[in-house]
């Protein structure tokens, strides 16, 4: 695929990092940052669901940059394994994340 390729919706997918860098730019093309976002993301735990436990596993990602055109151009989930997730509409900015963060590990939730 093309680096410059742009999907409607995030679904390029990359791992959060333990103290994860962003790109000095925003993440859907790469322009001067005006502001940074938080994501939020929770969903249930289902092996304690199939223990009639309900257990939440959740995630939190802050300083997420984005120029005044964009929003809602990454997209945070928390997989069954307690990894938390990125989504990515531009896959080149998404590769500049991975590059600057090859050196970090993949971070997990703490329950
Ligand atoms: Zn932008």
């Amino acid at each position: 695929m093309p680096p410059d390729t742009i999907s409607e919706t995030p679904k390029f997918v990359a791992p959060v990092f333990d103290g994860a860098a962003w790109p000095n730019a925003c993440v859907a093309r790469g322009a001067a940052p005006t502001r940074y976002d938080e994501l939020k993301s929770t969903s249930m735990n289902v092996a304690a669901l199939a223990l009639g436990r309900v257990r939440a596993m959740s995630g939190t990602v802050s300083g997420v940059p984005y120029c005044d055109q964009h929003k809602d151009c990454v997209d945070l989930s928390v997989r069954q394994d307690r990894k938390l997730e990125l989504k990515w509409s531009s896959l080149r900015m998404m590769r500049r994340y991975l590059a600057l963060n090859r050196s970090r590990e993949a971070m997990r939730t703490h329950r």
